[in-house]
């Protein structure tokens, strides 16, 4: 298997990140800017993909409100502006002996092959691979049902809403009654503000003249939850208004019902009943991938999330670590880990960031500490509600309307000044104000 060299000075230390999202992204981005433009290590990022789009985005992809090559970052450009190499390829091993990990081949949409398997070396390695739906096996769920995991699966979600829309408006009987009706399994956050979204969508759809479609009689949205109430990350009063702001909206909300079988017609749950639906996606649960799992040595839990210390080495490994979703970071005030979630991967992402010079200069490594600002659910046009915590409201403080709006805006645009500065996000907003003045406000196509 060849193994790749480092076109830089041999000596230099090598720091290998693997997943460029929410968090991989934006260590690689700050070392490049801090290490790599001095030449201090050799830093680069790998992922299975070319272009980055920041994960809490992808409902609205789903639902057409958002178009994703207009927030996609492309990993080479922005290797290139912020001194850090690029490659690309699945992780498919670590080989902690030797230190290198393994990529799988690379292979274009035609099935033919761009790049063989690889191997790249390391002295330091960052895994920040993210996790994925977890379907817990039921039945039917991985044929039948659409997760939100990558840009791939939301654009193929909308295609499919399209579609059906655009038979549904052709067709004076449908042969499918539930054609135009969407299941949503899972009431966290991905659920709900998916479910006020497509709300919105079907009804603009029908203003670009579909008009044989009549989003009151046609169009269904069911959420399916297990847990005896929605959001049970917030408040049971912000859960409650939340759940009342749906059923205005005609979203069906179903709780403690868990789905026992999906097919290609609907849901069945352990109840006994039958959701009846033409699209049916899965939003609850995550998991790590699976090859994380097969890495000798290292400590994994049940959700194949790597154990981590608050140093966020490995338990086993100090030159490995594991930030994002797919670390298992105990959450020393709260008991339990560090919820997957976007700010827990920015903050880890910024601690490593002037932690691992640090390291690599021949220091002991600073613990971090996860500081939780609260949760935010968007429903579109319709509302923002969310608590935040911590210091900002000394103790709990229950947020909804602009002001939680702007909140919750604050999480992505923290995310892009990472990544570009200053300079660049203003110009961008700028431009997508403009841009939005003179084009459909969903994606058509
Ligand atoms: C629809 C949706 C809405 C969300 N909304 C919110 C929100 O409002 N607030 C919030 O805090 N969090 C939200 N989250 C959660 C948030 O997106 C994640 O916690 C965050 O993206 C985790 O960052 P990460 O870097 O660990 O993983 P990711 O951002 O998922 O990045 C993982 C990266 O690893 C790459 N990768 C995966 N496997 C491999 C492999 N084998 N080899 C190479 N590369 C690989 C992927 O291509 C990807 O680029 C939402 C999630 C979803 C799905």
């Amino acid at each position: 298997m060849p193994t790749e060299t480092t076109p830089t000075a041999p000596t230099l230390h090598r720091i290998v990140i693997v997943g460029g999202g929410a968090a991989g992204v934006e260590l690689a981005t700050r070392l490049g800017r801090r290490e790599g433009r001095h030449g201090r290590a050799s830093i680069t990022l790998v992922d299975r993909n070319r272009t980055h789009l920041w994960k809490p985005l992808l409902h609205r992809v789903a639902a057409g409100t958002m178009d994703p090559t207009e927030h996609q970052t492309d990993y080479l450009a922005q290797a290139r502006w912020n001194h850090f190499r690029f490659q690309q390829g699945a992780l498919e091993g670590v080989d902690r002996a030797r230190r290198v990990i393994q990529l799988a081949r690379l292979v274009d949409t035609e099935g033919g092959e761009v790049l063989p398997p690889r191997e790249v070396p390391y002295d330091t390695l960052v895994l920040a691979i993210g996790s994925q739906s977890n379907d817990f096996g039921t039945p039917g769920a991985a044929e039948h049902a659409i997760a939100l995991d990558t840009p791939a699966q939301a654009t193929r979600f909308h295609a499919r809403l399209l579609n059906a829309c655009l038979r549904a408006d052709l067709d004076d009987a449908p042969a499918d009654p539930h054609a135009l009706h969407v299941a949503i399994i899972g009431a966290g956050a991905t659920g709900v503000e998916l479910s006020a979204e497509l709300h919105k969508v079907v009804r603009e759809l029908v203003a670009y003249g579909l008009h044989r479609i009549d989003p009151e009689r046609d169009i269904r949205i069911t959420i399916i939850e297990a847990a005896p109430r929605i959001l049970p990350a917030l408040s049971e009063r912000l859960s409650e208004a939340t759940r009342k702001l749906l059923e205005r909206l005609d979203v069906a909300v179903m709780t403690g019902e868990r789905v026992t079988e999906v097919t290609a017609h609907g849901v069945h749950t352990a109840s006994g009943r039958f959701v009846g639906a033409g699209l049916v996606v899965w939003a609850a649960g995550v998991k790590a991938p699976p090859v994380l799992g097969t890495i000798e040595g290292l400590e994994v839990n049940r959700l194949n999330q790597l154990v981590v210390r608050d140093t966020l080495q490995t338990t086993n490994d100090p030159s490995i670590y594991a930030i994002g979703d797919c670390a298992a970071c105990a959450w020393a005030e709260k008991g339990g880990f560090v919820p997957p979630r976007a700010q827990a991967a920015h903050q880890q992402a910024s601690h490593l960031a002037a932690d691992l010079p640090r390291v690599i200069g021949g220091r002991a490594p600073h613990a971090w500490r996860y500081r939780d600002f609260g949760s935010l659910v968007s429903l579109g046009k319709y509302s923002t509600v969310g608590s935040l915590m911590g210091s900002i409201a000394r103790g709990s403080l229950m947020i909804e309307g602009l002001f939680a709006r702007l909140m919750y805006l604050s999480l992505y645009k923290a995310h892009e000044y990472a990544l570009y500065g200053f300079t660049k996000v203003s110009l961008d907003t700028m431009a997508r104000l403009i841009t939005r003045r003179t084009s459909p406000q969903i994606k058509l196509h």
